[in-house]
């Protein structure tokens, strides 16, 4: 049997993380406080409930422990957010992934044991102003505080030359881990002798300040 997933809050984002979940084949509980939220998500759920996530007797009855992972997708309640996590992990749920708002929420979510924490509204920030900075980039990932991965657009001059020409490594010192073809085709780890052609799209790995570097100069 697949893995079984709990989301607690079925707003526009815990509403996503249940759809993607189920599109992926798995098995879903959801539990909102909110009767319309339940009576929306009830022809896609089998088990879907309305409760307080607050309520430790009720997250009991429920049997959200017997769950793999827990997805709080809590928005604005802070407090719900944090005691709800709590107490998944105080009756033994064994991965529990928290959505944060801010800093501190983060800290708190980490301090009552949140195994994994989000930020999809700083995350997004963070990738709409690189690519409204940058024509050419496509997708910007930030994969630990020093390093991020980038899809953008070779440049230009780029075209026509093969890695080793570019003396890419050297010079920008970030890697180029795919290429993507204008036909869709992606060459993974591409060798130094593989050109690159007019419409690629390169995939590429690297620090924070090489990125940024390399981002200014082909922007
Ligand atoms: P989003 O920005 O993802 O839409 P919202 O804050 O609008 O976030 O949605 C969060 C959802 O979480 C709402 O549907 C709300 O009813 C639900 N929620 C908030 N507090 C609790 C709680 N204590 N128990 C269960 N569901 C809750």
């Amino acid at each position: 049997m697949g893995k079984q997933y709990v989301v607690i809050g079925l707003g526009r984002f815990g509403g996503s993380v249940t759809r993607t979940l189920l599109s992926l084949g798995y098995d879903v509980m959801g539990i909102d406080k909110d009767e319309k939220r339940v009576q929306e998500y009830a022809p896609i759920l089998s088990h879907v409930y309305q409760a307080d996530s607050t309520d430790e007797g009720v997250m009991r009855e429920l049997g959200v422990r017997n769950m793999d992972h827990a997805i709080v997708a809590i928005g604005e309640n802070l407090q719900a957010s944090i005691l709800t996590t709590l107490i998944l992990k105080d009756i033994g749920v064994k991965f529990v992934t928290a959505k944060a708002t801010n800093d501190y929420h983060q800290r708190v979510l980490e301090g009552v044991g949140a195994d994994h924490i989000v930020h999809p509204e700083r995350d997004t920030g963070v990738r709409v102003a690189h690519q409204v900075t940058s024509k050419n980039m496509i997708e910007y990932l930030e994969l630990s505080p020093q390093h991020s991965l980038v899809e953008m657009i070779a440049p230009p001059i780029f075209c026509g030359k093969t890695l080793k020409s570019l003396d890419f490594r050297a010079k920008y010192g970030c890697s180029v881990m795919a290429i993507r073809r204008r036909d869709n085709d992606l060459v993974v780890s591409p060798h130094a002798d593989d050109h690159i052609f007019e419409g690629d799209m390169l995939v590429i790995i690297g620090k924070n300040s090489d990125i940024t570097r390399f981002e200014r100069t082909f922007a």
